[in-house]
This record gives C-alpha cells, sequence and structure tokens, in this order.
C-alpha cells in the first residue's frame, strides 16, 4: 500500500491508499501556525504530525513500514525535488522534508504540487478519465492547474509553471497577493466570491462561505443575485476561454469550492466560454471534480 499525505494551508491530510487509487481510511490534523512555542520551528512541527499520522495509520490497519511501497505528498507551493518551498500559509520557505521522512521510511518520497497531484487523481481515476487532452482547474483559495496533453502531465523543467491564476486579464486591476495587478485569481477565486458577495449583496459580514452559498442558492433569481455571479462568471470566463484557445483541451474539469457550485455555474459559464472560443469547431466540455478533496492524496500516490 501507498501514503498519501495532503498538505493544505491550515490542514495535513494523511491517508493510505490501496494500489487500484482507492482511499482506505484518512486522517486529517490541523496544523496551527499560531500557537506553536518559540523555539519550535514550523517545519519540525509538520514533520511530527506526518510521523504521527503515519504510525497511527499502520497501527489501526496492523501494517508496518515494510507494507509501505511509497510515500506521495500533495503541496501548495513550488515544490522541487523532495523538497517542499513557498509554503506561504504555513510560513515555510524550504524545507527537504523527503530527505527527513526517507530517512525513517527508506522507500520513495515522491512531492508534487497540489494542483497537479489532484489533476493525475481526476485524470486517472476521476473526472477526467475518458480524455486525453484535457486540464484540471482547482478554483478554492487560489487557482490550481494541471495540463495533459496526450494523455500525458505537462511538466516544465525550472518551477511547476501553468500559473493560470496569476494571468492577467486586467490591465491596473485588482490587486493580487504576487505583487501584480489584475491576475485571473484575484477575479475568480472563492476567497474573492465570498468577500465580494458579501460586499456587493450587503450580507452580513462574519457569514461562513456555506451560508453565502445557500443565500445565493435560494435568490438565485433575484436580480442582484443573479447580477452579481453572471458578472462573477464573465470574468472566469475571461480566463477559461484564454486557456481554451491555447491548449484546446477536449475537457476542464473544475475543483475546489467552486465544485460546491457546479449547478449553477456550469451551465452558465459553458456558454460565457463558447462565446470567447477561437475555434467554432471545437468543443470543450466543463465538468465538476469526481474526487473532491482526497483527489490531491490520491493523486500523490501516482506521482
Ligand atoms: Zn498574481
Amino acid at each position: 500500500m501507498k501514503i498519501g499525505i495532503d498538505i493544505g494551508g491550515s490542514h495535513i491530510a494523511t491517508g493510505i491508499i490501496d494500489k487500484n487509487g482507492k482511499l482506505i481510511t484518512k486522517q486529517t490534523r490541523d496544523v496551527n501556525i499560531n500557537k506553536i512555542e518559540e523555539e519550535k520551528r514550523v517545519e519540525n512541527l509538520i514533520l511530527e504530525i506526518i510521523h504521527n499520522e503515519i504510525e497511527t495509520l499502520l497501527k489501526q490497519y496492523d501494517y508496518t513500514n515494510q507494507d509501505i511501497s511509497k510515500i506521495g505528498i500533495s503541496v501548495p507551493g513550488s515544490p522541487k525535488g523532495t523538497k517542499i518551498r513557498n509554503l506561504v500559509n504555513l510560513n515555510v520557505e524550504e524545507f527537504d522534508i523527503g530527505k527527513e521522512l526517507e530517512k525513517m521510511y527508506k522507500v520513495p518520497i515522491k512531492i508534487k504540487n497540489d494542483g497537479k497531484c489532484a489533476g493525475i487523481a481526476e485524470k486517472k481515476y476521476g473526472s477526467l478519465k475518458n480524455f486525453k487532452d484535457c486540464i484540471f482547474l482547482c478554483i478554492g483559495t487560489g487557482v490550481g492547474s494541471a495540463v495533459f496533453l496526450d494523455g500525458d502531465l505537462l511538466e516544465p523543467i525550472q518551477n511547476p509553471g501553468f500559473e493560470f491564476g496569476h494571468m492577467i486579464i486586467e490591465k491596473e486591476g485588482r490587486q493580487c497577493n504576487c505583487g501584480k495587478k489584475g491576475c485571473f485569481e484575484t477575479y475568480a477565486s472563492m476567497k474573492k466570491f465570498k468577500a465580494n458577495a458579501i460586499e456587493y449583496l450587503k450580507l452580513d459580514k462574519n457569514l461562513e462561505a456555506e451560508e453565502v452559498q445557500k443565500y445565493i442558492r435560494e435568490n438565485i433569481k433575484n436580480n442582484n443575485v443573479n447580477k452579481f455571479v453572471n458578472e462573477y462568471l464573465e470574468n472566469v470566463s475571461i480566463g477559461v476561454s484564454n486557456i481554451v484557445n491555447i491548449f484546446e483541451p477536449q475537457a476542464i474539469s473544475f475543483g475546489g469550492s467552486f465544485s460546491y457550485y457546479e449547478d449553477i455555474f456550469l451551465p452558465i459559464l459553458q456558454k460565457k466560454v463558447e462565446e470567447k472560443m477561437f475555434n467554432l469547431d471545437s468543443k470543450c466540455i466543463l465538468l465538476s471534480a469526481k474526487l473532491k478533496n482526497d483527489a490531491g492524496m490520491i493523486g500523490a500516490t501516482e506521482i
């Protein structure tokens, strides 16, 4: 069996995955970097959590270290080799986590960007299984992605690449965390969607994402709500149609919290993207991801 690990912005999920890519069991632990004692480094805390989680899972299922054939890690930022790098939310610049885990478990440790890991899982076992040229777009706090051409994941030598979230879609547009202005992410991310919904629809500032969703669902026929959703999807369609015109994918699968709105968003987005497609005889089906939150973990064991 393999161990899949998904390091998120504020949590670490660890799971046992069988040889057919099926998740047997998983555990999730919160990582609160504000609560770390001063002398302790966040890198050590991450390693400690992963080690404890693996040991607990092994015990629960009567496995030993010898049963593990591989450990795969899905992580945000720009991992390189066995190092995790630029984890903004966890405040880690660079840490060779693979080297440390290899010492403990003596098995191959594979690490890849989270958008790519989730995309690999969707391509092999989920919504993109039947397509050769396809793209996975994870729209959540940011925008993650994986591009497949003729069945293969495209991977540049220098960095993970395909930073669609930082494709500029508006000159002098909204300020992005990356330092530039007008990035796709500042219009498309679900973090911005929620913040803008609260502002534009004059909702209570303390509403959770689920409550905003409930409000939008219940009031979708209301003019203001409809206009807001349409404006959001118009922006999303600019980025998505740019991607379609460059890569000519047969399908794009959407993951992240964007997919919670799949029934509302996808039909409208499909139409808006089609209006902006250069090759009118091309077809690109917009789909919702299947493996949801487990995709990163599963994909990490397929690297
Ligand atoms: Zn940016």
